[in-house]
């Protein structure tokens, strides 16, 4: 009698998050759509970047909403506050760090897939089939047998440190249980000067301690120097260390250098050390027939990193970690409890195949494999081959402006998709020019027009354009030209304003 009358309480209480009125959530929808295929078609008549005005950010500071607000409401806040005042890197003239693009298919396919919103760690249903194709995929595109294993995680820098967990525990026994302290000798770790902070990071947490990197020195392309890297390994197997991995770059941060990946094969080879390839956006170039030197490098590789949110033009979110081992690929991660798979189901949800929440630190995962298979669909390796020589020609003919610009001045080779640049002048101390060149940067991204980024190379600043864009066009590159040059003689003729507002450059 009781539980009758709770009952009919709670039926005619009882809430949901889903839309009260479908259809005006179906119209709002509609128009969310609608105005997103304007803003992206129009993303060239916008500027690159501009500051969220002060109204705005403060705008942004809000006390935690106790009620709740209609979605009409909220949309119109996101109008007005929140996309007006992106990154950048969707513009045809941005070329910062290495932010890939995105596409609009792949937007929709983001929608989709938090639509379904399927929890990708296990379990037999259609995303997890999918996700599995996406690896092959990959396995096919960098030639890894269909043996191989991977998994799909956030970024490249968590897919770095997946891969050197592998690699330290292949290389490292009884880590798991024991953990790093029962190892008796120091594990060191073989990488170039270029190599990328991730690297650093995922060897930190591995608990090797940075001192167990060895940073060998490059040549005049940027590329590992073989011999002292075989030098040092020696040294340390001398005194007592115990080398366990090499790390190869398949396009460095800062100029797109490709180390010697055939040579650093053999050495891991000869040295039974684990090769490990960084490719987050240069392994791509290997889809180019003209690349078949590095394909065939990457193939040889222990395990590999590449992400889609940079050359392959997805949107964030979203990398890759191959293993040619699947079985030290689960070794490592794999954990069978009460709740997972400790008991095995031949029928139901749970009779899927091997779960991906045993290949990464992730459980929950979402479906990020869906905008990759989306994105290879529509576009096909064949269009993603034009797209890729495009903007290898586009960093080329770049090169080539700097080189016969006098007041330009090439840093380094533009061996990939990066071109690292300076304005120059006679007169100037690399230290001036340093710090000259930091305004440049900084006017070039508060102009709108263009915005590159920077980094150092031997000290000396350097503008940076890495191209992972699919809507630059050669002419936005004569204009990220013109545009440096026309600061580049207003700053010089007002010297002393280099002087007071140029800030210091820290140099490593
Ligand atoms: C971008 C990059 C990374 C890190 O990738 P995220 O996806 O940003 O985590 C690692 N290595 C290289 C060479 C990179 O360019």
């Amino acid at each position: 009698m009781k539980m009758d009358r709770l009952r009919q309480n709670e039926l005619s209480r009882e809430e949901t998050l889903d839309p009260q009125d479908w259809e005006s959530f179906r119209r709002l929808g509609h128009r969310m759509i609608d105005e997103m295929t304007d803003y992206l078609r129009q993303v060239r008549t916008r500027p690159v970047w501009q500051y969220p005005p002060t109204e705005v950010k403060e705008s942004l500071r809000q006390t935690i909403p106790i009620q709740g607000q209609s979605q009409e409401e909220i949309y119109q806040e996101f109008c007005r506050s929140i996309l007006p005042y992106p990154g950048g890197n969707i513009h045809p003239c941005y070329w910062g760090w290495v932010n890939g693009t995105g596409t609009p298919f792949t937007m929709l396919a983001e929608m989709l897939a938090a639509g379904m919103n399927t929890n990708c760690h296990a379990g037999d249903h259609s995303p997890t089939h999918v996700e599995l194709q996406v690896l092959e995929w990959c396995k096919h595109i960098f030639g890894f047998t269909p043996g191989a294993g991977g998994v799909l995680v956030s970024g490249a820098s968590m897919a770095n440190l997946i891969a050197l967990t592998v690699a330290r525990n292949a290389k490292a026994s009884n880590v798991r249980a024991m953990g790093v302290t029962g190892i008796r000798q120091r594990l060191i770790l073989y990488c170039s000067t270029e190599i990328h902070f991730s690297i650093q990071r995922a060897v930190e947490i591995l608990g090797l301690g940075n001192s167990s990197i060895r940073r060998i020195p490059v040549d005049q392309n940027f590329r590992i120097d073989l011999r002292l890297l075989e030098r040092s390994i020696s040294e340390d197997r001398r005194d007592g260390n115990l080398p366990f991995c090499i790390v190869g770059n398949a396009g460095t941060v800062n100029t797109g250098a490709i180390d010697d990946l055939h040579g650093l094969a053999d050495i891991a080879q000869r040295e039974d050390l684990w090769f490990h390839i960084d490719g987050a956006f240069g392994a791509v170039a290997a889809l180019l027939p003209e690349f078949s030197e590095v394909a065939s490098g990457l193939a040889r590789a222990d395990s590999l990193v590449f992400d889609f949110h940079k050359w392959f033009y997805l949107p964030f979110g979203v990398a890759c970690v191959l293993f040619q081992d699947e079985q030290l690929h689960r070794d490592s991660f794999e954990l069978k409890t009460a709740y997972t798979d400790l008991v095995s189901h031949d029928r139901g949800i749970a009779s899927g195949p091997y779960a991906f929440s045993n290949l990464s630190i992730e459980q929950g995962r979402s479906f990020r494999a869906l905008k990759i298979w989306f994105a290879l669909k529509e576009t096909g390796l064949e269009k993603y081959r034009r797209l890729i020589r495009q903007n290898l020609k586009q960093a080329k003919y770049l090169g080539h402006l700097v080189e016969s610009t006098p007041d330009l001045e090439l840093l380094a080779p533009v061996s990939l998709n990066v071109v690292c640049f300076r304005y120059t002048d006679s007169h100037l101390s690399d230290d001036q020019l340093n710090r000259l060149n930091k305004e440049i940067l900084m006017d070039l991204h508060e102009g709108g027009l263009v915005a590159p980024s920077f980094t150092l190379i031997e000290n000396k600043y350097a503008i940076r354009v890495a191209i992972v864009n699919h809507r630059t066009r050669m002419t936005d590159l004569e204009m990220l030209v013109q545009e440096t040059l026309r600061i580049g003689h207003f700053r010089l003729a007002r010297p002393s304003k280099i002087k007071q507002q140029g800030a210091k450059i820290e140099t490593r």
